[in-house]
């Protein structure tokens, strides 16, 4: 019998996004958001709405989402909340972009987009095994469109 590996690794990311699906963290509206955008996955009915409140020195003070959605999607979404807090925008946008990169690619670059968080991206890591499944990267990957569009000032994201 030949034995998975990752079998026990694939076990344990599996758990971490169940908790977070099911017991999503800053899931709540905060009342003083500076920021907030819409987000829409028309191909698995997921919907959220991204709210932040950015300090005057440019770091992000509070994340918190509100939405329904599958289990990918709502995980995510409560990852990216545990590990955008206390960034920068342009920190926020190297760490999407690798994630991007690392539920899209087989190879992907941890430092293609310049520094970055490398903790943040190990924690995310969890969800890269999306890349196997083309529609769930979609799930993945709506809440950090949902947050680049609050950031741009944009009030609506959609993965279509
Ligand atoms: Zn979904």
């Amino acid at each position: 019998m030949v034995q998975d590996p990752f079998g026990d690794l694939r076990e344990l990311y599996q758990e971490v996004i169940l908790d977070h699906g099911k017991h999503p963290r800053n899931h709540r509206h905060p009342p003083d958001a500076s920021h907030e955008a819409r987000g829409d996955n028309p191909l698995c009915g997921d919907r959220i709405t991204v709210y932040m409140r950015m300090g005057a020195s440019g770091i992000i003070e509070d994340v918190a989402f509100e939405g329904r959605g599958c289990a990918i999607s709502t995980a995510s979404a409560s990852l990216m909340t545990e590990v955008i807090k206390g960034k920068n925008e342009s920190e926020a946008r190297a760490l999407f972009e690798c994630f991007h990169d690392m539920c899209t690619k087989d190879d992907a670059d941890p430092h293609a987009h310049g520094p970055v968080d490398e903790d943040a991206l190990d924690r995310l890591a969890v969800l890269a095994g999306v890349r196997e499944f083309p529609v769930r990267v979609k799930c993945a990957t709506l809440a950090w469109h949902t947050l680049a569009a609050a950031m741009t000032g944009g009030l609506k994201a959609s993965t279509e």
